[in-house]
């Protein structure tokens, strides 16, 4: 992957931080190539724009400023909008099953800041990250400038040295509910005894849950925070669950409105790292969420839209059963936004794979940047939620014509 270069070598600077020379600008490319119009982009983790709900956003704007006036145009809390946090503890409360107030609550700029906060608040240079594996590109953005290590999660627990390794971590990352990058539902019993086994040696456990609105196959089951409240359903909440939530995958990105709920230790700390990000994230982005979430907006516009994606899924995995399974194979995702598509033939390289893809107008995200090594080759991440039926299908054909092409290359 393209790594960061100062094109400008005829004039001397200092150079840039260390952390730069491990990074990769893929994330930005992929937004630039979400907004070509010749090429079929499966590659982001976005929703569908034709979906979001547009006239109840406008209401809830006007309805905003008229119920807080210039407050909701301040400075704010570095916490947040306090009667967001009010709102998100009740919603927390009532999913978990057990009691969390606003000192629970932390409003961020998208889970993607409370991912960037978790950094900055926990991790020195070197630090043990237990991450589930592939691992999402955001969080391994978020935390690089930490540098921290990696080991990898593996849900079945039972490498011996696992015990041994979680008490030496700072915390464990998992995205248990249709995971990014593979759209794998983390069964409860695997939840409860990784929940076990994180109170036993004492670390944290970060729980990143943007996908738990879109579920396609049934129930996603209890977050691990809900069996944390089972076994302590009394007094404020003090257990090691660091729970990530979001409004971009259930109403719009571009809110950019998002929580982290912990215990109120970690919260103040995650405020202190907060307050030199940003100082204070939108009062009005946070006020027009408010009024969105009193009127349960979600509860009008989720299922529709969760009847659409499930189609385009459903387009995804049938045409590539056509197209793509000679070389590649897959598992249906009972949620999310993607599928993970693993190579059968080990010459398989996803990064050069991707530029065949590109010359046939066609992206998705290649495994490697899902490694914090950038060592993982032979799978590749396909977006089914943001792209209409025909063009999914139109882009599996470029994606088959890539492989072929790709394939005959290498002789
Ligand atoms: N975590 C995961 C696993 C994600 O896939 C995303 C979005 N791609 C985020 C966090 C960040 O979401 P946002 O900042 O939009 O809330």
């Amino acid at each position: 992957m393209q790594r960061h270069v100062d094109l400008d070598r005829s004039v001397r600077r200092p150079a840039y931080a260390n952390w730069l020379g491990n990074s990769n600008s893929i994330t930005q490319q992929f937004m630039a190539i979400g907004g070509r119009k010749d090429v079929v982009s499966l590659a982001g983790g976005l929703p569908a724009s034709e979906f979001y709900p547009k006239a109840a956003i406008e209401d809830a704007s006007r309805k905003a400023l008229q119920r807080w006036g210039s407050a909701a145009l301040e400075y704010g809390p570095i916490e947040g909008f306090p009667a967001l946090r009010e709102h998100i503890a009740a919603r927390i409360s009532k999913a978990a099953g057990r009691s969390f107030t606003a000192a629970n609550v932390l409003l961020t700029v998208g889970a993607m800041q409370g991912l960037d906060l978790i950094g900055k608040a926990l991790l020195d240079k070197g630090d043990l990250i237990v991450a589930q594996h592939p691992t999402y590109v955001g969080a391994l953005d978020a935390w690089r400038p930490r540098q921290p290590s990696y080991a990898p999660l593996d849900w079945s627990l039972a490498e011996p040295a696992f015990s041994k390794r979680l008490a030496r971590a700072k915390f464990v990352y998992a995205v248990p509910n249709y995971s990014n990058p593979t759209g794998a539902l983390v069964p409860t019993a695997a939840r409860q005894a990784l929940l076990e086994r994180v109170m036993a040696s004492g670390t944290w456990l970060v729980e990143d849950d943007p996908y738990l609105p879109l579920q396609y196959d049934g129930d996603a089951g209890p977050s691990i925070l809900a069996l944390h409240g089972a076994m302590a359903p009394n007094g404020p909440y003090g257990g090691p669950v660091i729970y990530l939530g979001t409004l971009s995958k259930s109403i719009v990105p571009g809110l950019r409105v998002g929580w982290t709920i912990a215990e109120p230790g970690m919260i103040q700390n995650l405020t202190l790292a907060k307050q030199s990000s940003d100082l204070s994230s939108s009062m009005l982005t946070q006020a027009v969420a408010l009024e969105l979430l009193e009127h349960d907006v979600e509860k009008d516009h989720v299922p529709g839209m969760v009847e659409r994606y499930r189609e385009r899924r459903d387009m995804l995995c049938k045409t590539a059963s056509r197209h793509l399974s000679d070389w590649f194979e897959w598992e249906v995702p009972p949620g999310g936004m993607f599928v993970w598509m693993r190579a059968k033939d080990p010459r398989i390289d996803t990064n050069d794979l991707y530029a065949f893809a590109l010359e046939e107008k066609v992206a998705f995200v290649p495994s490697s940047v899902f490694d914090n090594a950038g060592e993982l080759r032979n799978a590749m991440r396909v977006n089914f939620t943001r792209t209409p039926p025909e063009i999914i299908e139109e882009g599996i054909l470029r994606l088959a014509k890539a492989t072929k092409r790709y394939l005959a290359s290498l002789g």
